[in-house]
């Protein structure tokens, strides 16, 4: 509880005893009126301030506005009467203020283990500094810096490891529970917990750009992006409440007016007591927060198995997900490529290689890398210049005065150079010096372990179609798509074209089914705006996909689409359940109400335990464990 909540207990404790004393039958009755005046006046005050504000301002139709008027009204319903009894009105204030003290611990609980999980901003960065370690702002820490990571630190910025081994827990990010062994020359993301061994790290970025920094926009940001659900509530509000108003108010003006109509006694505060009921049971609040508050835990949910999704429209989409569309390298291969094979080369297998490591030494693509690690060495950059890499077929570079040309069949076609193919099973790297063909490197990649199992969970997921597109050339695909058993498969493709087959796809699903696009955000960003649902796979570094996509996954696991679309599920599942509940129960009450059979003590009860039950019933959201 914040000091707010502590204030607010102790006024309705103090509240609910001053109501208890004024029940007293031995005391005169002005001292009893004093005592009801006072209960009242504790617990009720800031709903009767915010309702007047809200007239003020031109908002009448609110919570505050409902249970001010009906407070009110029974209190003078009560005068007019003489009763003298002024329970009912002062017990309904303090009931809809322990229900919304309840609302508001509950809001808090989850907003804070949501703020757990996240909880990964450093708090500083270590900086040698003649011999002795200081403390300084991670946001003073400029890219190329070294910084001095102990154990049972965390990461504060991202870089690569200059010296030293550790385990890092990457739990806060990944949702991976075991720890990951690094050493020098690795990089490391900001935001990890360094476990066993003192490490030096240079920094790549500042933090700003840091990974920790964008993952806490990210989430930060999520709770502005609405579902259509939850702007249907909001929606749903700004109507029903003035509707319920005027309801009351037919309800209290018109059988009256009838009954003297035809001649019978009016009744007039049988039926205003009825109409103020109505407005006690017509209170919104438990839809109003549980939907929301349901969304809210359905992403922290997600967020603490390292699925990052950037809004609650995003939950909604990805629990109707029907086709699934992947990119292949780095998604359902791993992206990390071995030479397999040297051929048809007119100088030295070794000097082709060089020229190729050397010419891709700019690119971030999987291939350049796995080329620069057969390369072996670090590439001397100051021998290449001219670099122009085209995306889907390859790059070009003058290296050392010769200009080099490495890329598929398509690069080749468009320089007009004749090229030998390659019958071996892979991914064929062919490479032009000046415009001659010089021969090709072939590189294998492999599937990644758990692809089938994915695949397959998906589709017990209730996905039904699943497609790979691939700017890599047919035989590499087919081996692929065969070997995982994916549904269908495109080859050849450029990045334009995967967003052309996306579209089409889009359109031939005409919105029934939602198409996700699952990729790595190389080469692929377009097609991740562009599908009802991106899903970035491996983002733990890769600037572009965390931008391009609505989902974010923080390792590579394929496991974890099927994942995501299981906790939107259960979270879809979860608001619904509390739309159907609370809209059920207040259309009962509310009839009860109009016949007079439900009085202001079960509205308000009927009122906070649908609330308190929707909001115990949202907060499942957050659970993920059995999916
Ligand atoms: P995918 O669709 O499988 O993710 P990309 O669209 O990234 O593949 O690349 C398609 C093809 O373009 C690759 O299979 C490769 O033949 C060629 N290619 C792309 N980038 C490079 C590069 N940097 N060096 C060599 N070839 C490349
Ligand atoms: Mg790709």
């Amino acid at each position: 509880m914040n000091r707010k909540q502590k204030k607010m207990l102790v006024r309705i404790v103090v509240s609910a005893v001053l109501l208890l004393l004024a029940n007293l039958r031995v005391l005169p009755f002005p001292v009893r009126c004093v005592l009801y005046a006072a209960s009242y006046g504790i617990v009720g005050w800031d709903i009767l301030r915010k309702a007047a504000m809200g007239i003020g301002n031109g908002q009448v139709f609110d919570e505050n506005f409902l249970m001010a008027v009906a407070t009110l009204g029974a209190i003078a319903l009560a005068i007019v009467e003489r009763s003298g009894d002024f329970n009912e009105a002062v017990a309904v204030m303090l009931f809809y203020q322990i229900g919304e003290l309840f609302q508001g611990i509950a809001v808090g609980r989850s907003r804070r283990s949501i703020g757990a999980l996240m909880d990964i901003r450093p708090d500083y960065a270590n900086i040698e500094d003649g011999g002795m370690l200081r403390q300084v702002d991670p946001e003073e820490v400029a890219p190329g810096s070294v910084i001095v990571i102990q154990p049972g630190e965390r990461i504060p910025l991202d870089g690569f490891i200059v010296d030293g081994t550790s385990a890092v827990d990457t739990a806060a990010l990944t949702g991976e529970s075991l720890p990951r062994d690094v050493k020098a020359g690795d990089e490391v993301v900001s935001g990890c917990i360094n476990l066993t061994g003192v490490l030096r790290v240079q920094t790549t970025r500042a933090y700003g750009e840091s990974t920790v920094a964008r993952i806490l926009e990210l989430v930060e940001n999520s709770s502005s992006r609405k579902s259509r659900s939850e702007n249907f509530i909001s929606r749903f509000a700004r109507v029903y409440t003035p509707a319920v108003v005027f309801g009351a108010l037919a309800l209290a003006l018109l059988p009256p007016i009838v009954r003297l109509a035809l001649g019978q006694d009016a009744l007039w505060s049988v039926w205003c007591y009825r109409a103020l009921t109505f407005l006690v049971i017509s209170c919104p609040c438990a839809l109003v927060i549980s939907i929301p508050l349901g969304f809210f835990a359905g992403i922290g949910g997600a967020s603490r198995e390292g699925i990052l999704v950037k809004g609650s429209n995003y939950l909604e989409t990805l629990s109707k997900v029907k086709t699934v569309v992947f990119d292949k390298t780095g998604t359902i291969t791993r992206g990390v490529f071995e030479v397999s094979g040297i051929h048809h080369s007119s100088l030295s297998d070794d000097k082709l290689l060089e020229y190729a490591a050397l010419a891709e030494c700019a690119s971030s693509h999987p291939i350049s890398q796995s080329l620069r690690r057969a390369y072996g060495a670090e590439p001397d950059r100051s021998r290449v210049r001219d670099i122009e890499e085209r995306s889907g077929r390859g790059v070009l570079a003058t290296v050392d005065g010769v200009r080099v040309a490495a890329g598929n069949d398509k690069l080749m076609d468009e320089l007009g150079v004749p090229f030998i193919p390659c019958r071996s099973a892979g991914t064929v790297i062919h490479i032009a010096l000046d415009g001659e063909y010089a021969g090709h490197i072939l590189i294998a990649d492999a599937e990644k372990d758990d692809v089938r199992e994915a695949l397959a969970a998906l589709r017990a997921a209730g996905v039904e179609k699943t497609v790979m597109l691939t700017g890599d050339a047919e035989s590499a695909a087919k081996q692929v798509a065969e070997r995982v058993g994916i549904d269908e498969y495109r080859s050849g493709l450029l990045p334009g074209d995967k967003v052309a087959l996306v579209e089409q796809m889009l359109e031939a699903s005409d919105g029934r089914g939602k198409l996700a696009f699952v990729g790595d955000g190389i080469n692929d960003a377009p097609v991740l705006s562009r599908a009802d649902i991106g899903i970035a796979m491996g983002a733990l570094g890769s600037d572009a996909a965390i931008e391009a996509a609505d989902v974010v996954l923080m390792d590579d696991d394929p496991m974890k689409i099927s994942r995501a679309i299981a906790i939107a599920r259960k979270c879809l599942r979860i608001v619904y359940q509390n739309i159907v509940f609370a809209l059920a129960v207040k259309l009962i009450c509310l009839l009860l109400g109009a016949l007079g059979l439900a009085g202001m003590w079960a509205a308000i009860f009927a009122d906070v335990g649908v609330m308190v039950l929707a909001v115990l019933n949202a907060m499942r959201a957050l659970n993920t464990k059995n999916l």
